[in-house]
């Protein structure tokens, strides 16, 4: 199975970006590119990274997401990223962060309630998926989460 990559991101930009006043999800997508996977699935995980920018930017207002295409070990991939300028994950808690129930504690973290799945269903679908999930963590403040997915030929 396949899909157009920006046409999920589309859709699920403007669906997300009618929960949030505050927020701006700023689009920067490379040309159309077709994915294998599960459109849905995929679709969950970029909501899941979507709603914990939002709910862990409360001091920001703006969200880049953006797309680029890479090769590596010879194959096409798309990495897609969702950038936020949030509260950032503390260096020791970014090893773990995927892990089931794995939350962040201490500082206002607590104030953000949640059950640490979303994270780890990501991680479970884009491992199904054959890609990666990671996470970097900016000295400015903010985080900046990806994945990548093979291209369709
Ligand atoms: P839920 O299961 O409702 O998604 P959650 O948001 O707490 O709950 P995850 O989405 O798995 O769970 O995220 C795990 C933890 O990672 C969060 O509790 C939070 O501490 C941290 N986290 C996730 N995304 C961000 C982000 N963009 N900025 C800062 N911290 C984040
Ligand atoms: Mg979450």
């Amino acid at each position: 199975k396949h899909f157009d990559f920006n046409e999920l991101i589309d859709s699920v930009v403007e669906e997300i970006q009618r929960t949030t006043q505050r927020h701006q999800i700023i689009r920067r997508l490379t040309t159309s590119k077709k994915v294998f996977g599960d459109q849905d699935r995929i679709g969950q995980v970029v909501i899941n990274l979507l709603t914990n920018a939002i709910k862990y930017s409360p001091q920001s207002d703006v969200i880049y997401v953006y797309t680029k295409l890479v090769n590596e070990n010879q194959r096409d991939r798309i990495v897609f990223s969702v950038e936020d300028f949030g509260i950032g994950i503390p260096e020791a808690d970014q090893e773990r962060i995927f892990e089931r129930f794995y939350r962040v504690t201490g500082g206002n973290q607590n104030t953000y309630p949640g059950l640490g799945l979303g994270l780890y269903i990501c991680s479970e679908i884009i491992k199904w998926h054959g890609g990666t999930i990671w996470l970097e963590n900016k000295k400015e403040g903010g985080s900046i989460f990806s994945f990548s997915l093979l291209l369709k030929k």
